[in-house]
């Protein structure tokens, strides 16, 4: 269930509610708003006398039970939208963020091209590949430690912050060292093992969804992180798999605003994977901004031609200072078109 405590109630009050809920076997997790305190008092069990008791405890303003699966990453658990905060830069927030860089980090040379094309653009995360989770085990599998400490240094030396994935639990600590968000791969969504390790984690988490997996499921691995005390949860719709062959994967454009509704989490939209060519990333970056989306994350590669990995759905650096062009064009266009807040 969900506790709101009055605008009025004091700390007392609150930590009073946080071990009553604690007493009846439950599990407090408070969010501070701006205006007043939401407590989810998540457990395996509804008692619904509780609900009543809840209600008649000082400070608290209603109780109300929640019958989806996931409590925390639903909309009853927060105020307003979770804007997720990597250094100055916002997620969830008024502006629309751009993630972009390679697929794979390949070489010092490469990454640091990379990183000077993002920042030039506009863009405002550098993202690269250090573990690769790839279908063959011929295919190249990372630079991994090595590709971590270049991607730090890049990201460091255009002033950015950086993203990567995380693809096996023994690695947390060294990941966790040196980016500033932790990617988890849409083949790893499910990875209950590892969602536990990241939910402890302090830096956010971009959560993928899977190939496979249903707008429900997405949020009980998000609800995963959150119950572990990780409460910077970004989501990321990157296409799903479907019977259509014409595109490597389908963009579920609908998850945005679906995602919207349930959660107060940001949602990211990931054309590059969707569409596994470069030709409709910017036609799909235009629909997810259109659409409600917080941003999204794009691959490029200094020499498309040569990358060891997604090549042909990432973008040369002229395509993509095009595309930045547009998108905070079409950014500043949307938003003087729309009169309701995202
Ligand atoms: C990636 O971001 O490079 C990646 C492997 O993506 P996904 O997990 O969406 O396939
Ligand atoms: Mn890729």
């Amino acid at each position: 269930m969900i506790v709101i405590m009055k605008k009025t109630a004091t700390e007392e009050q609150i930590s009073n509610t946080i071990g009553w809920i604690e007493s009846a076997g439950y599990r407090a997790h408070p969010s501070r708003g701006v205006e007043r305190t939401i407590i989810g008092a998540v457990g395996d069990r509804r008692i619904p006398e509780h609900l009543t008791i809840i209600e008649q405890l000082s400070g608290v303003e209603r109780a109300i039970p929640i019958l989806k699966p996931y409590k925390l990453a639903g909309r009853e658990f927060s105020e307003g939208n979770t804007m997720v905060r990597v250094g100055d830069i916002e997620i969830g927030g008024p502006s629309f963020i751009v993630m972009a860089g390679p697929c794979s980090i390949e070489s010092e040379e490469q990454i640091m091209e990379s990183a000077y094309i993002v920042k030039k653009a506009g863009a405002n995360i550098l993202r690269g590949g250090a573990y690769k989770p790839r279908t063959s085990p011929y295919s190249f599998q990372g630079m991994e430690e090595e590709g971590l400490k270049l991607l730090r240094k890049a990201g460091d030396s255009v002033g950015m912050p950086v993203i990567t994935e995380l693809v096996n639990p023994v690695d947390v600590d060294i990941v966790e060292e040196y980016t500033d968000i932790i990617q988890i791969g849409a083949r790893n969504v499910q990875n209950f093992a590892l969602l536990k390790k990241v939910g402890r984690s302090r830096k956010p988490v971009f959560l993928k969804r899977g190939m496979m997996t249903t707008i429900e499921e997405l949020l009980m691995s998000a609800e995963y992180i959150l119950s572990a005390g990780n409460r910077g949860v970004i989501l990321c719709e990157r296409g799903i798999r479907t019977f259509e062959t014409a595109t490597r994967n389908t963009l579920d454009i609908s998850a945005v605003p679906v995602l919207k509704e349930l959660t107060h989490l940001p949602v990211i939209v990931d054309p590059s994977h969707a569409a596994g060519t470069w030709k409709y990333v910017l036609p799909l970056s235009r629909g997810a901004l259109a659409v409600g989306a917080d941003g999204v994350m794009v691959e490029l590669h200094p020499r498309p031609e040569q990358a060891v990995s997604d090549g042909m759905q990432s973008l040369k650096p002229e395509r993509f200072y095009a595309f930045m062009d547009e998108i905070r064009r079409l950014e500043e266009l949307i938003r003087s078109a729309s009169g309701v807040p995202k």
